[in-house]
């Protein structure tokens, strides 16, 4: 049994004729109602200016809230925009990200999370919006962890096809969070090289241009899961599915269950029995979100009942 927060209410961030549209929230919600109905599914509680400022300047939150229009679009960078309803679908998606580790914290069980929401928020900087997102969904969440006091050491693995830069950042000095990230390289947003290693805590994983999947996998094994011995009390994925070989936005060559074994890779190397947060990044193509969501939440659900 896995824990689904989710709601409706992304349905209503409108972005227009743009790639992170309206319909791929409804995908998401196909595919909950067809495959995952019986787990167990949560509405998410709506964030506060505290918590988003965990880790944004409190200057640039505010600016965001004041910069919501009455009508039509704001463009807070030519990729990201904001319309009317756009602010509770941010803040909703911050608040489920949040929430997460709460009913972690009141539990004292392997509880697995997924976090369905949008837009998706590992391009989001300390004080800048960027890639469609504009707060750090994942790095909000980890930074909240980490103040509870009940983890020692937290992973993030991002395995969208874009580099995110803004967790990367925010992370960079902090020798408890470690950030591990594969993605096209070069490609946006530019950062994401070898030698961006942070305090020994940063390890990406760089991949060619029409990578496919057995490439993907050793390049995966070589850069991040045979390079860090450790075991984490908290791990999280910025589950994007952009690197799925249909999508339009990158040109990895990924396959449906190349989710499934990335998944299955971390948890192997990385978990003990400890909970996981998994929070929806990118993936523009609606059958390469569906299926490649899928394949990580059936394995999510296998370690859930490991
Ligand atoms: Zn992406």
């Amino acid at each position: 049994m896995i824990n689904i927060i989710f709601s409706q209410e992304y349905k209503n961030h409108d972005t227009g004729n743009h790639p992170e549209s309206i319909e791929r929230i409804k995908v998401v919600n196909n595919l909950i109602k067809e495959e995952y109905s019986k787990h167990n599914l949560i509405e998410p509680t709506i964030a506060d200016k505290k918590i988003i400022s965990l880790v944004h300047d409190l200057d640039y939150v505010n600016k965001i809230y004041d910069s919501i229009p009455n009508s039509g679009f704001t463009y807070f960078d030519p990729d990201t925009i904001a319309s009317p309803n756009s602010l509770k679908s941010y803040l909703l998606a911050v608040g489920g990200s949040v929430d997460a580790v709460n009913y972690i914290l009141d539990n004292t069980n392997k509880d697995v999370f997924f976090c369905a929401h949008r837009p998706p928020g590992h391009h989001a900087e300390i004080n800048k919006a960027m890639g469609f997102g504009v707060f750090n969904n994942v790095a909000i969440s980890a930074q909240y962890a980490l103040n509870s006091g009940k983890f020692k050491k937290i992973l993030i693995v991002d395995f969208d096809v874009h580099h995110g830069n803004g967790t990367q950042h925010i992370f960079e000095n902090n020798p408890n969070i470690f950030y591990a990230s594969s993605h096209q390289y070069p490609f946006y947003p530019g950062t994401g090289s070898l030698n961006e290693v942070g305090v020994g805590n940063i390890f990406n994983c760089p991949l060619p241009s029409d990578c496919d999947s057995s490439s993907f996998r050793s390049l995966f094994r070589k850069n991040i899961v045979d390079k860090i011995d450790i075991k984490f009390d908290l791990i999280y994925f910025s589950a994007g599915f952009d690197a799925h070989k249909l999508d339009p936005l990158a040109s990895i060559n990924l396959e449906d269950n190349d989710f499934y074994w990335v998944t299955k890779i971390v948890l192997e190397k990385f978990a003990n029995n400890v909970p996981i947060i998994s929070i929806l990044e990118g993936g523009y193509n609606m059958k390469g979100l569906y299926n490649g969501l899928n394949n990580h939440l059936k394995k999510l659900v296998e370690y859930s009942n490991e």
